[in-house]
């Protein structure tokens, strides 16, 4: 680095008073204004949300800065909603390498929220509570946004152009085939409530437990295939920015996300969030917990929310949809595109599979903690270089042809993750 002194010899050089300057400028066209509006109307009191907008990935730099919002919808009890509004953010962060900067970071986001939301489920599970819950996290850093969930509490985005697109799978066993054919094929059993003469009633759900979910945290009285490993979506909004709505089932079980997102167009964040909760009540009545979190990403210079999209000409509308590209191209890509509204897709995973989300090992993700001692990918426990177990095969001493290669689990996650696979007997041990 050089110093200042060594600045001030070179008279070429522009001063750091300008330099600055410039830079802030940039940073400021840079960042756009993000706006938050949250309401809600309670019946079972199961719903609990998070905001946070003063999260910071380098501590103590305001240019580092990045937003959390999060909808929590539990079952059976709130023990599970509450334990994971207090710790999920906790430990995505804990499982992220540090010293990153923006992009790099960005990339190494969904390997950390898997971590995060197994190790989350794993520890609520170790206190012997029953409840479970849903979770739908997102990240906003300037244009990215990066949503993680389980359960069916959906995020959606609602873009310039008018085009809504769901950040998020409902992992509901009435709905999601692939998610029923991965419960019973690792043991469970997926039907519909009887009752008394046999006849069934209700939407599907796995047994034992009867939920009504693939996929949540908590639910230790249920079989491990429900899984925690959420369904992760990165995507690049425009420069135009967007809407995110986020909502429990209480909005969506009323409304369809077009309607949710039409309900509230041209209004602030704050009354927007109002309006599709009331809207929602119109609809269907007071049936459940009820909860929505409106994010307006605003560009630098327009404190407006988005305005309700202009007449649509059909050349445009084609142009009107995800665009998959691979991370090199893809600023190239995203300043050609930003004129025509086209929300840059970057990453998209949902498998339910640990071994698979968490991937190999890179220079990113070197399975070592800074004082060189591994760790555990999931719990980020360290671990003796004999306790490692390679997510992907046996003892890192036996099989693996670079047994230095990670991502390594302890004992109690390589166990966690036979559980979920199906590969051992389900049914938590209590110590
Ligand atoms: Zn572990």
């Amino acid at each position: 680095m050089a110093s200042g002194e060594g600045r001030r010899r070179h008279h070429d050089l522009v001063p750091l008073a300008a330099l600055l300057k410039r830079e802030m400028k940039s940073e400021k066209m840079e960042k756009p204004t993000v706006r938050v509006g949250h309401a809600a109307q309670s019946k079972k009191g199961e719903d609990y949300f998070l905001i946070k907008t003063d999260c910071q990935r380098v501590p103590g730099n305001s240019s580092s800065s990045f937003s959390v919002f999060a909808i929590f919808d539990g079952h059976n009890g709130n023990a599970a909603a509450i334990f994971t509004r207090e710790h999920l953010l906790n430990h995505v962060l804990g499982a992220l390498p540090r010293g990153l900067g923006r992009d790099e970071w960005l990339q190494a986001l969904p390997r950390a929220l898997v971590a995060g939301f197994v190790k989350t489920d794993k520890e609520f599970q170790s206190r012997g509570e029953t409840s479970g819950t849903t979770a739908t996290f997102v990240i906003v850093d300037r244009w990215t946004v990066t949503v993680a969930s389980v359960g069916d509490s959906r995020c959606i985005l609602d873009t310039q152009g008018g085009a809504v697109t769901s950040l998020t799978v409902d992992h509901r066993l009435e709905e999601n085939i692939e998610e029923r054919e991965r419960v019973t094929s690792s043991g469970g059993e997926v039907g519909r409530l009887s009752i008394v003469g046999g006849a069934e009633i209700g939407p599907l759900r796995c047994w034992p437990g009867g939920l009504c979910l693939s996929r949540s945290i908590g639910d230790m009285d249920v079989g491990e295939f429900i899984v925690p490993i959420p369904y992760v979506k990165q995507v690049k909004l425009s420069k135009a920015g967007g809407r995110l709505i986020i909502a429990s089932d209480g909005i969506w079980d009323a409304l369809s996300s077009e309607m949710a997102a039409k309900s509230c167009r041209g209004l602030p964040a704050e009354l927007a969030a109002m309006q599709v909760v009331k809207e929602a009540l119109r609809t269907r009545g007071l049936k459940d917990d009820t909860t929505c979190i409106v994010v307006d990403i605003i560009p630098p210079d327009n404190e407006l929310p988005p305005t309700p999209p202009p007449p649509k000409r059909n050349k445009l509308r084609d142009l009107l949809s995800f665009r998959k590209s691979s991370r090199d191209s893809a600023s190239k890509l995203s300043k050609k595109l930003s004129a025509i509204n086209i929300v840059e897709e970057l990453f998209e995973e949902g498998s339910a599979m640990l071994a698979e989300r968490l991937g190999n090992d890179d220079n990113l993700n070197s399975g070592q903690s800074t004082s060189g001692i591994f760790v555990c990918a999931v719990c980020q426990v360290d671990l003796a270089p004999s306790e490692g177990i390679s997510v992907h095969a046996g003892s890192i001493f036996s099989t693996s042809s670079k047994p230095w290669e990670g991502p390594f689990l302890c004992f109690d996650c390589r166990d966690k993750k036979d559980a979920m696979e199906g590969k051992r007997p389900s049914g938590v041990k209590v110590s």
